[in-house]
C-alpha cells in the first residue's frame, strides 16, 4: 500500500558495511566501537563526555539518578513531549509537574516557568531538576533557563532527543553550556539512528562517571573505588544498584557511520522545511516559527490548523490524510492527559496553551529521503479538506 510515513531512517551501504564489519569481529558488545562513538558524539556537540546507552529513555533515567533525583523531589518538564521526559523522574520516585508552553515555539514558556518558580518558592516546593525539551529540534531558550536555575537552585537536563545537529546561539545543542546533562535519542525516526539507542553528554567528570557505572549494574573494576583490596583477576564489586542499559557495538558502529552524515541530514531537513513553508504560504495553517537564536535540527515539521478559517475538524484532517496513506502524526498528546498521569490530579485548565496546541497541531512527514513531489502531494491532501477547491 502507498504510504508516506511521518519520519524515517536513511541507511546507506556504508552504514550496512559498518554493522557487518562488527558482526565479523570479536566483539558484538562492549568492544571498541562504543568508546569511539562516545568520543565522536562528544566532539561533534562540543561536550567533554558521552555515555552511550540503549535508549534516550535510559539516558534520561541515568541523568536523573546522577543528579540525585529521589522520592520527595520534584521534577518539571514540558507537557508537550514524549512521556519519557516525565517518566525518568517517576522511575526515581520523584513527582512530576509541567510548565505550559510558549505560543510560538511550543517549547516550555520562560514566562510561565518564572511564574511557577516564584509560586513554588513561596510554597517550599521548588523543583530539583527542570527538563527542557527541544521540541522538533528547536532549542529552548537555554540562557534564560540557566539564569533562573541560579536564582532558584535547580539542575538542568536537556531532553535533546529531537535536536542532535541543531545549534543554539551559534553553538551545538548538547554542549551543556546551559545544563548539567543533555540527552539525544537514536531511534529510527530521529535525526540519526542506531536502531534503538541514546546518549547522555556532560562536561562534568563526576556525572559522567556515575552514569557510566549505573549503565552497567553499578559495577566497578577499579581498585580505587573498591571497598577492599582486589581478591584476584576475576574481581569486581557492585557498589550501588545499577541497570543493564548498555549499547551494543553493532549499534555504535551504525551510529559512527550515521554521524558522518549528520550535517547533511539536518541541511536536507532544512531544505524540505523551507519547501513546506513555501507550499503553505497564505494557507489556513501556521507554519513552524523559528526563534532567531536557534538553528533547528528539524526532527519534525509541525503545523497548526487555523480552525476558525476552515469548516472541518482537526480529526477530519487527520483521517483524510491517513486514508490517503499519509501518516501524519501528533506530537504530542499532553503528558498529563495520559491515564497514568491524569490520576495524579493535573488540571487541563492549568495548561491552556498546551490544550490549544493539542487541538490544532499536525506533524507533516519529514525525513531526508522525502522528495519535493511527495511534499506537494502531502500539501495537496492537507489542503483539500480545508475547504480549498481542487480541480480534478
Ligand atoms: C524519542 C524521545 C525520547 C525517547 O527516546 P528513546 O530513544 O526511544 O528512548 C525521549 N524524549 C523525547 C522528546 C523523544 O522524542
Amino acid at each position: 500500500m502507498f504510504m508516506i510515513p511521518y519520519g524515517r531512517h536513511s541507511i546507506s551501504d556504508e552504514d550496512i558495511e559498518a554493522v557487518v564489519r562488527v558482526l565479523r569481529s570479536d566483539f558484538l558488545t562492549q568492544g571498541p566501537r562504543i568508546p569511539e562513538f562516545e568520543l565522536q558524539i562528544a566532539k561533534k556537540v562540543n561536550a567533554n563526555f558521552a555515555v552511550a546507552v540503549n535508549s534516550a529513555t535510559s539516558a534520561l533515567h541515568l541523568a536523573c539518578l546522577a543528579l540525585g533525583v529521589k522520592r520527595g523531589d520534584v521534577v518539571w518538564t514540558s507537557p508537550i513531549t514524549f512521556v519519557a521526559s516525565a517518566n525518568c523522574a517517576r522511575y526515581c520516585g520523584a513527582q512530576v509537574d509541567f510548565i505550559d508552553i510558549d505560543t510560538r515555539t511550543y517549547n516550555l514558556s520562560i514566562i510561565k516557568l518564572e511564574e511557577k518558580l516564584e509560586l513554588a518558592k513561596k510554597e517550599g516546593r521548588l523543583p530539583k531538576v527542570v527538563i527542557p525539551v527541544h521540541l522538533a529540534g528547536q532549542s529552548c531558550e537555554m540562557s534564560e533557563i540557566k539564569e533562573l536555575s541560579k536564582k532558584y537552585h535547580f539542575r538542568i537536563i536537556e531532553d535533546a532527543s529531537h535536536a542532535v545537529g541543531g545549534m543554539y546561539k551559534g553553538e551545538p545543542i548538547g554542549n551543556c553550556k546551559y545544563s548539567d546533562i543533555s540527552v539525544f535519542s537514536f531511534h529510527p525516526v530521529k535525526i540519526i539512528t542506531t536502531g534503538e539507542g541514546g546518549v547522555a553528554v556532560t562536561n562534568d567528570a563526576e556525572l559522567n562517571h556515575r552514569m557510566a557505572r549505573l549503565r552497567s549494574h553499578g559495577i566497578t573494576r577499579s581498585q580505587e573505588e573498591m571497598t577492599i583490596p582486589s581478591e584476584g583477576d576475576w574481581f569486581y564489586q557492585q557498589l550501588e544498584l545499577g541497570y543493564n542499559y548498555r549499547m551494543t557495538d553493532l549499534q555504535a558502529a551504525l551510529g559512527i557511520s550515521q554521524l558522518q552524515r549528520l550535517d547533511e541530514f539536518v541541511s536536507k531537513r532544512h531544505d524540505l522545511a523551507s519547501n513546506y513553508d513555501k507550499l503553505l504560504k497564505g494557507k489556513p495553517v501556521i507554519s513552524p516559527f523559528q526563534h532567531k537564536d536557534s538553528y533547528s535540527a528539524f526532527h519534525l515539521y509541525i503545523v497548526r490548523l487555523k480552525l476558525e478559517e476552515i469548516n472541518v475538524t482537526h480529526r477530519q484532517v487527520f483521517e483524510r490524510l491517513r486514508s490517503h496513506g499519509i501518516q501524519v502524526n501528533l506530537h504530542y498528546i499532553p503528558v498529563y492527559r495520559h491515564p497514568y498521569y491524569a490520576k495524579m490530579g493535573y488540571k487541563r485548565q492549568d495548561f491552556p496553551e498546551a490544550e490549544a496546541y493539542y487541538s490544532e497541531a499536525i506533524s507533516l512527514p519529514l525525513y531526508p529521503d522525502l522528495t519535493f513531489d511527495q511534499q506537494e502531494l502531502v500539501v495537496e491532501r492537507l489542503l483539500t479538506p480545508l475547504g480549498h477547491q481542487t480541480i480534478f
